[in-house]
């Protein structure tokens, strides 16, 4: 198939990467002339420009730019004449509001999307091939989206290795406020807190290891996409963090009245629970 990629950055050049290794023909969109000719070089896409003219041929398009760039670059690609039989679908994080602004008005053939995967870094230069493999991938059609728009992105998703679902818009910005968003703002408060102690910053900085790494990955991640997922899905961020804080004033209450039993067993509950969020 021909295939559009608008966003040649993590996720846009990973996805090139994986369908090009699948015999598809790729056409790249980048914001910056040298994105499109490293990705070139880097054998990410087959051609590539900064117009979205060059989509004229395509059958479908993955829109991979920040999540407040996926309308507009959506108006463009209706401005220039791109066929509205070709099926567009996105990467964002967040759906429910993109959904809602592009679906059915602006592009009928859209069908939203989010992999559920990522990196600490951003940018073309750390795009690799199976990012996608075995991470969920979820896709969230509307009453009005086509159904023949949908199983086309269904089959190009399984076609990556990934675990497809499909929910609605509303649902999956609720669900990933609790795995997704909110652990950027939690790892993203851990990070601050360890900051203001001064006099141990410097011993702590040394003596950080797995446990530090794993807990900052999120929060030291892209800087641009976490304030995103922060706007555009604020009603349920705001839910997850308000209950959130609830539960870290609960451990703080049984610590002040060193409840050392009533911890032991949270975190026995949390254990076993952590299970069913990953395969551990
Ligand atoms: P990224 O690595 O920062 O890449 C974004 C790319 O978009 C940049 O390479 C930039 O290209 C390009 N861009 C910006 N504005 C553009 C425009 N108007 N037209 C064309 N290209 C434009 O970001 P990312 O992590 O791949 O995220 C991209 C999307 O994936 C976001 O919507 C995000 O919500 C979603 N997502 C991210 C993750 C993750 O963990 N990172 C996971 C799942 C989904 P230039 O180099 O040309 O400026």
């Amino acid at each position: 198939m021909n295939i559009g990629i608008v966003g040649l950055g993590l996720i846009g050049g990973s996805l090139g990467l994986d369908l090009r290794s699948l015999d598809h023909h790729i056409l790249g969109v980048s914001r910056q002339e040298q994105t499109w000719q490293r990705a070139k070089e880097l054998q990410t896409i087959d051609a590539g420009s900064v117009n979205v003219e060059i989509l004229k041929d395509a059958e479908i398009i993955f829109i991979c730019t920040p999540i407040d760039k996926i309308e507009p670059e959506i108006k463009k690609i209706k401005e220039c004449g791109v066929s509205e039989k070709v099926i567009i679908t996105d990467v964002g994080s967040v759906k429910k509001e993109i959904v809602d602004r592009i679906a059915p008005e602006l592009w009928r053939n859209f069908v939203g999307g989010h992999p559920m995967a990522g990196k600490a870094e951003s940018g073309l230069e750390v795009a690799e091939r199976n990012l996608f493999v075995d991470k969920p991938y979820v896709i969230t059609p509307v009453e009005t989206t086509p159904n023949e728009a949908i199983l086309v992105v269904e089959e190009i998703v399984r076609s990556l290795g990934a675990k497809l679902y499909r929910c609605s818009p509303e649902a999956h910005d609720r669900a990933v406020a609790w795995i997704s968003h909110l652990p950027v703002m939690v790892s993203g408060s851990l990070i601050a807190a360890c900051q203001t102690d001064r006099e141990s910053l410097e011993l702590a900085q040394k003596l950080a290891s797995s446990g530090f790494r794993d807990t900052s990955r999120v929060g030291g991640g892209n800087p641009q996409l976490g304030a995103m997922m922060a706007k555009y899905n604020r009603a349920e961020l705001l839910r997850s963090l308000y209950q959130y804080r609830q539960n870290l004033d609960w451990f703080i209450d049984r610590i002040e009245q060193k409840d050392w039993e009533a911890i032991e067993q949270q975190l026995q509950k949390n254990n076993q629970a952590r299970t069913k969020f990953l395969e551990v």
